[in-house]
Parts: structure tokens; C-alpha cells; sequence
């Protein structure tokens, strides 16, 4: 038998690079991970962790108002920019250092640097060749910006951790995720936000409820909300600032312009071609249920495969390979019933099938559906509704979806995620008795489905 530098050569220590490498070793493989920026990838440097302090950040701004209500009366208010910024820098330097003594204490050995694929058991670093009967590729996904004049002019997510300065006016073009977190963020720390997106409504892909019911909330926070609206192109403004030229001729300035427009897979220079690894269209990574590519002796994982870009699956996607090569478990990953969360003002939770996904795949289903204001807000003034529904096919009685808008909302839909996996019926959620006084009771004491519209165009 041939034999390698490692048992497993991992490119890129993110989410699910770590942890496949990690749990390989821990299994007792001889184990090597190369990373060219920072140790945690995307979540931890540039993506979930930082976002989410900024999302903390940011709320403050409504609390400090809205504690007025409960007889508070808070004094003068300054946000600091720098501050922020620098106490996420320290708290992301920890974290790198957690990430270092996991790889380390599970005997990990760490590259420092870019890796490139040679052939199916080759990978060079710094010039030096290591080989490895496995290679795991683990290189995650890069901001996309739409191809239009002036585009090298705007910010991504990558960038905006870093900012100096906090624009006073920014222009956030995209109705994804990040899109409508960042709208919050930047919102919610004082700057004048301005979100467009290219369609009808934003959050593609949600259910119908919860997209209306962000798309009511966010001009309340003060968002310029713009739909079928997109840009020309971007150009200086001779000011400091950016001109951006919208579809209809007109032309505005803002301090920052922020592309959410999506991400692609990071493969760029990889060698991954040439080593004869097949591509999907849009350039992710092709792999089988086991996570291992047209080449059999590389596997690829996370946002390089362009499945589900989230944290949670590829350390899901790592643990299996790690399982899969090195503890004699063929593992796969089940990608039905994953919840989600989107940090959004006021947040988005949610799990399994859209109303619109489950109209299409059953014949009868009742929808049951409540909006109301949550109990904080009877005493601020504040008008943020809550919303959330429950899809139940009609004849089994199962649950197939949950949807929320509102405060805690992927708090709350965790735990109902559990429930909607192990298939809970409708009759199961009636017979939880609630928690009371919580929103999240009312996912348990909803009673009466709405009038069915399939039976009411019967009539
Ligand atoms: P990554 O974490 O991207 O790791 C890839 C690593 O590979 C990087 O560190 C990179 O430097 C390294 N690398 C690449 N090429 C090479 C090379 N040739 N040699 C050496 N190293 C290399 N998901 C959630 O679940 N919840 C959230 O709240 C959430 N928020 C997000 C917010 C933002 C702004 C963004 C951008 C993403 C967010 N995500 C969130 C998505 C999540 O970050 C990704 O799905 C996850 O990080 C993917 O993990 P990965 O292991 O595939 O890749
Ligand atoms: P998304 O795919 O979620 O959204 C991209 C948005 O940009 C869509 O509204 C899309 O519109 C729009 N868009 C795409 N191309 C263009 C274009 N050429 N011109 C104008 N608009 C365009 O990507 P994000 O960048 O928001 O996030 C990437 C991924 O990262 C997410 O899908 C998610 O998986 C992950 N993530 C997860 C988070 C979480 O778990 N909370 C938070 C942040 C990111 P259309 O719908 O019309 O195609």
C-alpha cells in the first residue's frame, strides 16, 4: 500500500473543515488542515459570530427607547463605531485561539497557508508537496457582486467587519439573508439605510407569510425599503461618497454601497480541474451522498458543494466524513427539516415546508396562523407585530412547517425543529401544554385553521 504524509489532508480550516479534521483525528487518523487566512473560517471571522454582536449591538438603540415605557429614563446616548469593532476583533481573536488548541489537542497538525491540489493524493503549500490518501476539500464560498459598471466601488460582507468608519448612509442591494440582517444592523446603530431588491419581494424561497410580514416590519425601523428596483451602475461622486445609478435613471448618493448578492464557491486556482474533479454549473464541488467527489480519494464539504450554506450542515457534512473514513460508519447527512434563523429586526425562524412547498406536495393541508403584538411591546408604544404559523397536512395530521417573525424567533424554532424531526403531529403540539407567559406558547394553543381557499374556490 502507498503510503502518505496524512491519512487526511484538509483544505481550509472553517466549519466544516475543522471539524472533519478534528473528529478524523480523534478517530485516530494522521491528520493535516492548511489555511490561508484565519483560523474558523467565514462563521468565525467574517460570518455568523461577528454578525451576530453586531445584531446585539445594534438592538440597543430600540431598548435604551423602548425602556421608557417601563418607566426607565436613560440618559445621554453615543454609540462608538471603533469600540464595537475593536472589542469583536478581541472576542474573534479568542476564538481563533479556541480553534488552534482544538486542532492542536486533537493532534492536528496546522498549515499555515494556501493549498492547491496536484493530483488526487498531492497538495502543495509553499512550494512543498504533502501527500495524503485522502484530500478533503473544505474551501467554503466567496461574496458574489453582480457584473455591472462601478461594481469594484461597493463593499461585501467580508469587508463591512472592518470599516473604519460607520457610514452614515449605506445602500444594501440584495433581499437574502444578509441583506436584511445588515439593513438591521447598520439600521439599528443610526445609519440611514436604503434596501433594494431586483423582485416583487425579498426572501426568495420563504414562506409567502413571513416574507410580507418583514417586508411591513423593516420600514418601520426606519429602512427606505425599494422593490423592482436595481442598479445601473456605481461611479464616485466626487464627494467621498458613491453615486448609484438605479434601473430607472435616477441617481443617488450614498457613503457605502453593500453587495448581499449572493455568494459562490471558492475554487478559484485550486487545481481541482486539473486534478479531475468535476464541476456543477456554477462551479461547486460534485459529490455523493459521502461527500466524495468524481476523484475517489477527494471528498468536499460545506459551501464549496453550493447546497445549504449553513454552519450547522457542514459541521454536519465534516462529522460524516470523519465517520465515513476513519470510525467505519458510512454517514450521511439528512437535509429535510433544517431550521433556520435569520437575524433580521425582528428575526425569522423556521423549519420545514413553506405553505406554498406544501400546497404543491399534498393535496390538503390546514394552515393555522397567528399575529399579534408581543407582550414587551404593550408597554413601549412600539407597533413590531410577531407573526407565526404552523402547516399541518391535512389527512395525517403531521406538522410539516413552522414559520415565525418575531423577537426570539430562531430561539423558539430550535426547539420545534426537534419536534417537526421526530414528525409531530398537530394533535402532539395540541396536547403540549404551553409556557406561559411566552410567544412560544401560542405554537401550542393554536386552534382554528384558516378558511381553507382550495375548499372556498370549491364554493
Ligand atoms: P468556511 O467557513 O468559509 O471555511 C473555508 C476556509 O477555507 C476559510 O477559512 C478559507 O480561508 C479557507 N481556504 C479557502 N481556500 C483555501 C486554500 N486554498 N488553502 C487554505 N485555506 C483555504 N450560517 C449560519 O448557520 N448561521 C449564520 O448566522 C450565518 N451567518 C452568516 C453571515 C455572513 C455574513 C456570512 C457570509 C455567512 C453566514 N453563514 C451563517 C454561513 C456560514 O458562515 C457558512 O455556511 C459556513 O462558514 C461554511 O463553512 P465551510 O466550512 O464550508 O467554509
Ligand atoms: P442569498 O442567496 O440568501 O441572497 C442573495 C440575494 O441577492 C437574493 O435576494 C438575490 O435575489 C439577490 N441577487 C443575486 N444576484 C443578484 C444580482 N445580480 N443583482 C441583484 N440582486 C441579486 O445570499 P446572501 O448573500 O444573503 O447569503 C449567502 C448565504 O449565506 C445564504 O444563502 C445563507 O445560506 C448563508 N447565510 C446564512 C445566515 C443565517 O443562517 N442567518 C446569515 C447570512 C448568510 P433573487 O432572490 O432574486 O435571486
Amino acid at each position: 500500500m502507498a503510503s502518505y504524509d496524512y491519512d487526511l489532508f484538509t483544505i481550509g480550516a472553517g466549519s466544516g473543515g475543522v471539524r472533519a479534521s478534528r473528529f478524523a483525528a480523534n478517530y485516530g487518523a494522521r491528520v493535516g488542515v492548511a489555511e490561508e487566512r484565519h483560523l474558523g473560517g467565514t462563521c468565525v471571522n467574517i460570518g455568523c459570530v461577528p454578525k451576530k454582536l453586531m445584531v446585539y449591538a445594534s438592538h440597543f438603540s430600540e431598548d435604551f427607547e423602548d425602556a421608557a415605557g417601563y418607566g426607565w429614563q436613560v440618559g445621554e446616548r453615543r454609540f462608538d463605531w471603533s469600540k464595537l469593532i475593536e472589542n469583536k476583533n478581541a472576542e474573534i481573536n479568542r476564538l481563533n485561539g479556541i480553534y488552534e488548541n482544538l486542532l492542536n489537542g486533537a493532534g492536528v497538525t496546522i498549515h499555515d497557508g494556501r493549498a492547491t491540489v496536484v493530483d488526487p493524493h498531492t497538495v502543495e503549500l509553499d512550494g512543498q508537496k504533502i501527500t495524503a490518501a485522502n484530500i478533503l476539500v473544505a474551501t467554503g464560498g466567496l461574496p458574489s457582486r453582480p457584473d455591472e459598471p462601478g461594481k469594484e466601488l461597493g463593499i461585501v460582507s467580508d469587508d463591512v467587519f472592518f470599516l473604519e468608519k460607520q457610514p452614515e448612509t449605506i445602500l444594501i442591494v440584495g433581499g437574502g439573508y444578509i441583506a436584511v440582517e445588515f439593513a438591521g444592523i447598520f439600521a439599528g446603530l443610526g445609519s440611514k439605510v436604503t434596501q433594494i431588491y431586483r423582485g416583487p419581494l425579498f426572501l426568495r424561497g420563504f414562506d409567502q407569510d413571513v416574507r410580507e410580514t418583514l417586508a411591513g416590519e423593516l420600514p418601520k425601523k426606519d429602512i427606505d425599503l425599494r422593490f423592482n428596483t436595481d442598479i445601473a451602475k456605481l461611479e464616485k461622486d466626487g464627494k467621498g461618497g458613491i453615486a448609484a445609478t438605479f434601473k430607472d435613471g435616477k441617481t443617488e448618493s450614498f457613503d457605502a454601497v453593500l453587495y448581499a448578492t449572493g455568494r459562490h464557491p471558492n475554487i478559484a486556482g485550486l487545481g481541482l480541474e486539473k486534478a479531475g474533479v468535476a464541476l456543477n454549473q456554477s462551479g461547486a464541488v460534485k459529490v455523493d451522498e459521502h461527500f466524495r467527489s468524481s476523484v475517489p480519494s477527494i471528498f468536499a464539504i460545506g459551501d464549496v458543494t453550493d447546497r445549504l450554506q449553513l454552519t450547522p450542515v457542514a459541521l454536519a457534512e465534516g462529522m460524516a466524513v470523519a465517520k465515513t473514513l476513519f470510525n467505519g460508519e458510512p454517514t450521511t447527512v439528512d437535509y429535510a427539516d433544517i431550521p433556520t434563523a435569520v437575524f433580521s429586526q425582528p428575526p425569522i425562524g423556521t423549519v420545514g415546508l413553506t405553505e406554498e412547498e406544501a400546497r404543491a406536495k399534498h393535496d390538503s393541508v390546514d394552515i393555522y396562523r397567528s399575529t399579534f403584538t408581543p407582550m414587551k411591546h404593550t408597554m413601549t408604544g412600539r407597533s413590531e407585530k410577531t407573526m407565526m404559523k404552523l402547516v399541518v397536512e391535512r389527512a395525517s395530521q403531521k406538522v410539516l412547517g413552522a414559520h415565525m417573525v418575531g423577537i426570539d424567533a430562531g430561539e423558539i424554532l430550535q426547539g420545534i425543529g426537534i419536534a417537526i424531526k421526530a414528525g409531530a403531529t398537530k394533535r402532539d403540539f395540541d396536547a403540549t401544554i404551553g409556557i406561559h407567559p411566552t410567544a412560544a406558547e401560542e405554537f401550542v394553543t393554536l386552534r382554528t385553521p384558516l378558511p381553507d381557499p382550495e375548499r372556498k374556490a370549491a364554493e
